[in-house]
């Protein structure tokens, strides 16, 4: 059996108390008269006055409750909210259950105070569970348990702890009992919590069976109560040990035990305990074979637990009037008292199951919740991975970019150096590395189209030969390095006199050749003649000494000599030999009275590109 007490052993007093104290309408009157045309901050005072006696002086904090509510538009926000919380608690003294369920719901959304919202929802929970609706009582339990680290008022805190300490002891909650009962002791608010919390301790290790002793710590919980003038607890812990003790059949210490406090019971007008003191007392005589007692024990336990309020002690009644009847071979009796019996025992079942399934279901929802808020999280999660891979993705794709930007600079820079190096090596292999005209090779392609271009415009082409004279004593006198600067000064001059179209070339050593196209005999000759007078300007110099230079050149054109190359070559080198014999620094153009050196010839054409040919021999 599962004994309910503290706010609710409380209320059930205080209704029985309230029906006697109705009539003392003159107390009323008095306190009505006290808190009229009180100042604002007396209603504070006269609030708070109210909410500490509620539960011990109940006219007085009816008298308060009804003149505060006579004024309640003088009143602050705050201060009605107060009153409403405290006529709320009144209406559920009254069983005005509608009421005080409206406006502690009201409350608990509204009110401005967190202590005051919290408040409400104990007493809430406490009015559900007075009413058996089990499903909102623990559904309310849950929501108070969640809400106790955010309230610091101790008082408020103390009503939720017990509340919750006994909610859970009822469901078979042992441990979370103790918790909760161990938090009151703890906190120890107004010096009563080791009597409050021990009592709710002592009930959940008796009743799941965890202690099977009185020991030191449960006599000295009762001690406390009884020093604290908390009655009700200590004989709630007694009740424990009485059913303990007849459950051991140490049955004497039962019956002792309940006689010494019953009269406490008795004054006390809380109809459920005084209920079970019978009924203990019923069942401690019948099992000593004391029947007429126990019989007496058992009738008042039955008329004091009204129409089935209390299942489990009728149950335990109405079980020993049966056996009794049995006993006594009044079976018709036993069989009336064991129907009777078997309702109530129903009636006991049928109420833990239903607080055990109300609070199952709380369990379950619970954990439907925080399996839904896990898949929520976890979708969030995946939401977040998606997210961070999109711009993960973005930022690979920038990466790629990049990399291919830096590929493709690469690979034009190689591209470009590649060009270069091709375009350097191309020029060397065709220009001469002195002067930086066409070498021979080139020289010779670069006049073969030519030649082959004029033969199909029948345009008419003139080819000149020069070589320095005497160049050799420049070298000799004046040093090579002389010798190379006359050789690109000679290149310089020429340059200057020489038009786009005309092809020109170092043969080898100091010898030049010059294609004029577009160009007759006469015309090139006096442009040879040009070229041979400003060659004459350079003069060679070194250490105070000084050489003149000069050219002599040989001419050929296709008018006379044909477009072949090599005829031309010939004839032109003929006639620059002819220069040479003929007193050097002179232009000669040929002509067939000129006589051809064969071997000469075959050299100018078809030997490799000597940066030196060979010397020849020339006469003068
Ligand atoms: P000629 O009037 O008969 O042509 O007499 P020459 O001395 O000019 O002729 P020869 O063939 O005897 O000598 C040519 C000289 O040119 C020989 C050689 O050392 C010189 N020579 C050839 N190529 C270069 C060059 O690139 N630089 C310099 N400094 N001298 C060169
Ligand atoms: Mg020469
Ligand atoms: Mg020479």
């Amino acid at each position: 059996m599962r004994t309910r007490k503290s706010p609710r052993m409380m209320k059930k007093t205080t209704n029985s108390r309230l029906r006697r104290w109705l009539p003392a309408a003159a107390a009323l009157l008095l306190v009505a008269g006290a808190a009229n045309g009180a100042a604002p901050e007396d209603a504070l005072r006269l609030l708070q006055r109210a909410d500490s006696i509620k539960s011990t002086h109940h006219p007085e904090f009816v008298g308060i409750l009804n003149s505060l509510n006579a004024r309640a538009a003088q009143l602050s926000v705050a201060q009605r909210e107060y009153l409403s919380y405290l006529t709320a608690w009144n209406a559920v003294i009254n069983g005005d259950n509608e009421t005080a369920t409206g406006m502690l719901k009201r409350l608990i959304l509204q009110a401005h105070d967190v202590t005051l919202q919290f408040r409400a929802r104990s007493t809430l929970m406490n009015q559900e569970e007075l009413t058996r609706n089990y499903d909102e009582a623990y559904l309310e339990l849950d929501r108070l348990v969640q809400l106790l680290p955010r309230v610091a008022d101790k008082g408020a805190r103390e009503q939720a702890l017990l509340n919750a300490s006994q909610l859970y002891r009822a469901v078979g909650q042992t441990d979370l009992s103790l918790r909760y009962a161990q938090m009151l002791m703890d906190e120890n608010y107004a010096g009563r919590g080791t009597c409050r919390g021990g009592q709710q301790k002592v009930a959940a290790l008796f009743e799941s069976a965890r202690q099977q002793s009185v020991d030191a710590d449960v006599r000295a919980i009762t001690a406390a109560c009884v020093e604290k003038g908390d009655l009700l607890y200590a004989n709630d812990i007694n009740m424990h040990v009485a059913r303990l003790y007849i459950s051991q059949n140490k049955l004497d210490e039962a019956i002792t035990l309940l006689k010494d406090h019953y009269d406490e019971v008795v004054r006390s007008q809380y109809p459920r305990m005084l209920a079970e003191f019978d009924a203990l007392l019923a069942d401690a005589y019948r099992r000593k074979g004391l029947a007429v007692l126990a019989e007496k024990f058992a009738s008042d336990s039955v008329t004091h637990s009204g129409q089935g309020h209390y299942p489990a002690t009728m149950a335990r009644a109405l079980g020993v009037l049966y056996e009794l009847a049995k006993k006594q071979g009044d079976f018709r009796l036993a069989l009336a008292f064991h129907e009777q019996f078997t309702a109530a025992d129903k009636g006991s079942l049928d109420e833990v199951s239903a607080r055990q399934l109300a609070y199952e279901k709380v369990v379950h929802e619970n954990i439907a919740d925080k399996l839904q808020l896990a898949a929520l999280n976890e979708q969030k999660q995946v939401l977040q991975l998606q997210k961070e891979l999109a711009a993960k993705a973005v930022e690979n794709s920038r990466l790629y970019i990049a990399l291919l930007l830096t590929i493709l600079v690469f690979i034009g820079l190689w591209a470009y150096r590649v060009k270069r190096s091709q375009l350097h090596f191309m020029s060397v292999a065709r220009l001469d590395g002195l002067t930086g005209i066409s070498n021979r090779p080139h020289f010779i392609g670069g006049a073969e189209s030519a030649l082959e271009h004029g033969r199909r415009t029948r345009q008419e082409l003139c080819i000149v030969l020069f070589d320095l004279d005497h160049f050799k004593s420049v070298n000799d006198r004046h040093g090579h390095a002389m010798g190379d600067y006359v050789l690109q000064q000679t290149v310089a001059m020429c340059r200057q006199l020489l038009g786009a179209e005309d092809l020109f070339g170092r043969f080898g050593g100091e010898e030049f050749s010059i294609l004029m196209p577009g160009c007759g005999l006469a015309e090139a000759s006096a442009r040879a003649e040009q070229l041979r007078r400003a060659i004459a300007q350079i003069v060679a110099s070194s250490g105070g000494t000084e050489s003149p230079v000069s050219a002599s050149f040989g001419l050929a054109s296709t008018a006379a000599s044909g477009s072949e190359l090599r005829q031309l070559l010939a004839h032109a080198d003929a006639a620059l030999y002819q220069a040479k014999r003929t007193g050097r620094n002179r232009v000669v153009i040929y002509d067939s009275g000129i006589v051809l050196d064969e071997t000469a010839v075959a050299e100018l054409v078809e030997q490799p590109t000597p940066e030196m040919p060979p010397p020849r021999s020339k006469a003068g």
